[in-house]
């Protein structure tokens, strides 16, 4: 993945690659019935994704079951995509990621029913895993309004946004984790998950403690 402006990597390795991390996140339980979607940028000039084809199981892909879609989302080739996928590109074109991943977990969903107006973590040291200090600072995992319009929801999406923080929540849905690239990206979704479980372990603490 080199190079400016020219297409950077091929429909079917770029379909290869997803096929492989949507594999791994079917494996921990993150993407059951054909749930989620991954994308990897394959060019920015113009912008091209990348993602997932839509309605299959995400255990079960082959390089083929991938389309290529423009920066709204729209196909450009392959099969149909996920509405959801001009969600990858929006969040491709506000951050400058490489690679997004969206995950129905249980821990996203339950926590944003718990913390609604988003999920405070500090003092955690798996904090470093997306690039924030251990200690001594509040960070914010946001909370979105879930919306079937993904117009709207990328507008919560920008506002919602907190800097630093390569994820958010979407209410009732699942989560969207970037980064640089697909391996960077499941870390921190790796990273953005263990955090969620552990605050739903912990549970809401007593009464008025936020
Ligand atoms: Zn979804």
């Amino acid at each position: 993945m080199t190079g400016a402006g020219e297409d950077v990597l091929d429909l079917e390795e770029a379909g290869a690659v997803l096929a492989a991390e949507a594999a791994r996140f079917a494996s921990f339980g993150w993407m059951r019935g054909t749930s989620g979607n991954l994308s990897v940028v394959t060019g920015r000039g113009p912008l091209r994704l990348a993602v997932t084809a839509s309605g299959l199981d995400k255990g079960e892909l082959t390089a083929a079951d991938v389309v290529l879609v423009d920066g709204e989302g729209a196909a450009v080739r392959g099969g149909r995509p996920s509405a959801e996928a001009a969600l990858h590109a929006r969040v491709v074109r506000l951050t400058g990621a490489g690679a997004v991943v969206h995950v129905h977990t249980v821990a996203s969903v339950a926590m944003s029913r718990r913390r609604p107006g988003g999920i405070v973590l500090k003092d955690l040291e798996m904090l470093k895993g997306i690039g924030l200090p251990a200690h001594g600072r509040e960070a914010v995992l946001p909370v979105i309004g879930n919306s079937q319009d993904m117009r709207v929801l990328g507008d919560r999406l920008e506002a919602a946004r907190e800097p630093g923080m390569p994820a958010v929540v979407v209410a009732g849905h699942g989560l969207y984790v970037w980064g640089a690239d697909p391996r960077e990206a499941r870390h921190r979704t790796e990273v953005v998950e263990w955090l969620l479980e552990l605050e739903l372990l912990e549970g809401p603490g007593p009464a008025g403690a936020r």
